[in-house]
């Protein structure tokens, strides 16, 4: 379990960070679908400041949490490129905080989420958010996304997990 949040911010101006206004409605939660040994939350913050740099691509978001690691890449009060649904208004990109949970293999899976579990928490508690907020990218776009939660069941127990953490963290 971490508590640490390290915060390694990618390019502001880039493709991947233009610092649009992020109304922070919903926290989308993802899975990277990585099952690479080294795909883990540090590599995913490597490989995203690199996308920011070459500036080729429209595709972020917020944080990547592994079992042991949680890294920032943006800040919440910015908008990222995470749920396939465009510049909707109100939606997944332009209104969510968005987490990839890493699916390496070798990872203690089930440490992910809880880590996951608890940023999410955390999120809700500092922005005065409702469970109701959570969301998965699959809401937004339809796409199979977070697919190991979705295909395991695992979706209500991660949110009684997010609640728990927003009653027990102290700001
Ligand atoms: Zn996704």
């Amino acid at each position: 379990m971490t508590y640490k949040i390290i915060q390694d911010f990618i390019k502001l101006g880039s493709k991947c960070r233009p610092g649009k206004k992020n109304p922070k409605k919903w926290i989308v939660i993802h899975e990277t679908g990585n099952s690479s040994p080294k795909a883990g939350a540090k590599n995913h913050s490597n490989y995203i400041k690199n996308l920011a740099i070459q500036n080729k691509t429209y595709l972020s978001w917020h944080y990547s949490v592994d079992d042991k690691e949680i890294y920032q890449h943006i800040p919440d009060d910015e908008i990222s490129w995470n749920a396939g649904d465009g510049q909707k208004i109100g939606g997944g990109n332009m209104a969510g905080i968005s987490i990839e949970i890493c699916v390496n293999s070798g990872s203690d899976f089930k440490e992910a989420l809880n880590n996951a579990a608890y940023l999410t928490g955390y999120l809700l508690l500092k922005h005065n958010l409702d469970i109701s907020a959570v969301k998965q990218h699959f809401d937004f776009s339809g796409k199979n996304c977070p697919q190991k939660i979705r295909e395991s069941n695992l979706w209500n127990e991660f949110l009684k997990k997010c609640e728990y953490y927003k009653k027990a963290i102290k700001l």
